[in-house]
């Protein structure tokens, strides 16, 4: 059960921000589009099973089609030549889009220090929570999940229109 933001209570009336009550909406109705390569998938597959149920966070609507998900979670390795291909989801995604990198591959490279595999996908994507291991435990996806939760419900309206945002996305060359 979700708790109920700040607010005025009186007798037949509740009074409280807009901000909070969208942030409330958005935190427990993420859609994540899972781009899972390797061995940190499998980690995400048991996050989904009845064990750890991720539906209990109201992110049980995995998609495949970027254009209606809002979290982009990357699991695995991603080799240098799937850097465009990530870079290509995230943009097909409509705003607010929040990204996840799982495990040490997405959020370093991990062991693979090496010539072909892409050294953290913050790289080509802004990161907005990192879950470190190799892999992450289920309670560390679940864990990743709650921070952006808390990140989605405290975001202010206005955050995607600032200049610092703007700024952000041209770092990474997206207008
Ligand atoms: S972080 Fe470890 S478990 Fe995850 S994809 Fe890389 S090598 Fe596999």
């Amino acid at each position: 059960m979700a708790d109920m933001p700040e607010g005025h209570q009186g007798e037949g009336f509740f009074a409280t921000k807009l901000g909070d009550v969208v942030g409330l909406a958005r935190k427990n109705s993420i859609w994540p589009l899972p781009f899972a390569t390797s061995c940190c998938g499998i980690e995400f597959m048991a996050t989904m099973g009845s064990h750890y149920d991720l539906a209990r966070f109201g992110s049980e609507r995995v998609g495949f089609s970027p254009r209606q998900c809002d979290l982009l979670m990357v699991m695995g390795t991603i080799a240098k030549k799937m850097g465009p291909v990530v870079r290509q989801v995230y943009l097909q995604m409509a705003e607010p889009r929040w990204v996840m990198a799982v495990g040490a591959c997405a959020c370093s490279g991990g062991i693979f220090d090496t010539y072909s595999v892409l050294q953290g996908i913050d790289q080509v994507v802004p990161v907005d929570v990192y879950v470190p291991g190799c892999p992450p435990r289920p309670e560390g996806i679940i864990d990743g999940i709650l921070k952006v939760q808390d990140l989605i419900a405290n975001e202010s309206l206005r955050r995607r229109n600032s200049p610092q945002y703007k700024e952000l996305l041209q770092s990474y060359g997206i207008q």
